[in-house]
């Protein structure tokens, strides 16, 4: 008898576990309690995505008279437009998903999955029916919810999550973003190409301060949002938000995060804005799912803990995906990527997750994109490293795309030349990350890199020319 897998999260963590569980012939039922997709499809990567493909092109119509194009009349965002694409986009996209779980012949139920016992999920309907399914194997793939601030919480109208930000009807006239990082920035590039006066405060000292983000791309990118006028506040946080006049009056101080302040990073500073857009992380998306029945261990902050394998401290229970928090990387491709180990060794397999080779892209304008270790990073970890950039600037085909902000950066060991780290920040940063993931995840030499020919004129020549600023140079004779 087939063994029978049952998956809790449609998310891509969720899915792509129970597409390879049922292609490694399990009996697979998957449960969702909302919409099929999660976070990535309805209220993450792919509307945000969405959202910034219009805000490109209307960059783009601004810049029409430098490419020779006379455009006459207003151009301005039709946000009901926008709407109706995202949702045919996104309704393309589940369907997709929905034929996918037919073709492999998975059972789609929706409704609150609930761990009632060991062995049976109990399957709660909107309408109130429920409904038993037994398992041999249980995959948790929940998600997370935006993080709120108890002392002012979202309320969809002036107090946004990233949820809300992506179902604006209108532009708003001002927005401060709390939450420099990726999705604060992503917001930030959007907003203000729609239209809005845009302020980002961070409670670190830069822009991006994630660990995987090469401090040269964070100061590059800071200084494209200057060029921007998108304000930039760092070392701060907000210390209360008063609504009177039709704004929102926010009192900002320092930041207790923030380290080296100065007389002026220690003074309060008011500003007043229409909206705040809260962006400082997320939480799991766990409450009522019953993992006490199972005794599944959660960390101090309500994180599901699970090992390489993707198996939690309770034998044939796996979980995978954002619900594992910051401690495994938070992005959909990972979620999909430990969704096929899970779904592996719930069928006996014996895979391990690597995560030394997760690219990361972040979709601000100029895109930022990195893999393997920052220079900083490497130093830490006592590598004697090269590191090595090149202007984007100086590359024939980003001239012709007007594109020129940006430089790439590979880092690689010092003796052999190994590849350890590639940040990019620059035009289709996001695409050109790929050869770089290749190259850390195959172990290449930068050697490697300059002697592959790349197409002439692509932005990808960017990675031979770096590559070959890092070959070892020649003794002299
Ligand atoms: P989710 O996608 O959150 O899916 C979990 C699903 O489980 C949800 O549908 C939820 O309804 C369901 N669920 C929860 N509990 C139950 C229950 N008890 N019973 C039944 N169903 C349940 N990542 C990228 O890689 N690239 C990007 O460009 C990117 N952009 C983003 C932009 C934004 C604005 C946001 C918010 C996120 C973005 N992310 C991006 C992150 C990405 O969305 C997540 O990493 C990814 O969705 C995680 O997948 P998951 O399967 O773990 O969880």
């Amino acid at each position: 008898m087939a063994r029978k897998i049952v998956v809790i999260g449609a998310g891509p963590g969720g899915y792509a576990a129970a597409v390879h569980a049922a292609g490694l012939g399990a009996e697979v039922t998957i449960i969702e309690r909302d919409k099929v997709g999660g976070t990535c499809l309805n209220r993450g990567c792919i509307p945000s995505k969405v959202m910034i493909t219009t805000a490109g092109m209307l960059d783009g119509f601004h810049r029409a008279a430098e490419f020779g194009i006379a455009v006459e009349g207003r151009i301005r965002p039709d946000l009901r437009q926008l709407t109706a694409r995202r949702e045919k986009v996104i309704g393309d996209q589940a369907k997709g998903l929905h034929d996918l779980f037919d073709r492999h012949g998975i059972t789609y139920m929706s409704g609150m999955g609930i761990l009632s016992r060991p062995g049976v999920a109990a399957v709660r309907a909107a309408d109130g029916a429920t409904r038993e399914v037994r398992w041999d194997r249980l995959i948790l793939a929940p998600g997370t919810q935006p993080f709120e601030f108890p002392a002012f919480p979202f309320d969809g109208e002036r107090i946004l999550s990233s949820d809300d930000a992506l179902r604006l009807t209108e532009v708003p006239q001002s927005v401060l973003i709390v939450g420099g990082g990726v999705i604060g920035c992503e917001f930030a590039f959007i907003l203000a190409s729609l239209g809005s006066r845009v302020t980002v405060l961070e409670a670190l000292d830069r822009v991006l301060p994630l660990p995987s983000v090469d401090e040269d791309c964070s100061r590059v990118l800071q200084r494209e949002m200057k060029k921007r006028k998108i304000g930039f506040l760092p070392k701060r946080t907000v210390e209360n938000v008063e609504y009177a006049d039709g704004k929102l009056h926010v009192a900002t101080g320092p930041s207790p995060l923030a380290r080296e302040l100065t007389q002026k990073d220690k003074e309060r500073l008011f500003i007043d804005v229409e909206k705040m857009l809260i962006c400082v992380g997320r939480k799991p998306d766990t409450e009522g799912l019953g993992l006490e029945n199972l005794a599944v261990p959660l960390d101090d902050r309500g994180w599901i803990v699970a090992g390489d394998r993707m198996e939690t401290a309770v034998s044939g229970v796996f979980a995978v995906g954002d619900a594992l928090g910051p401690s495994k990387i938070m992005l959909a491709h990972v979620a999909s990527a430990e969704g096929m180990v899970a779904a592996e060794n719930a069928m006996s397999g014996n895979r391990t997750m690597a995560y030394d080779a997760v690219p990361g892209a972040i979709f601000t304008a100029p895109e930022v994109a990195c893999v393997g270790l920052t220079e900083a990073q490497a130093r830490e970890r006592g590598f004697a490293v090269r590191a090595e950039s090149v202007l984007f600037r100086t590359v024939g085909k980003a001239q012709v795309l007007g594109e020129i902000a940006g430089e790439a950066k590979i880092v690689s060991e010092e003796a052999n030349g190994r590849i350890i780290g590639v940040h990019i920040i620059g035009p289709h940063a996001t695409e050109l990350i790929a050869e770089g993931t290749l190259a850390v995840r195959m172990r290449l030499t930068v050697r490697d890199l300059a002697e592959t020919i790349h197409a002439h004129p692509t932005l990808a020549e960017i990675i031979p020319e770096v590559a070959f600023r890092s070959l070892p140079k020649a003794p002299e004779s």
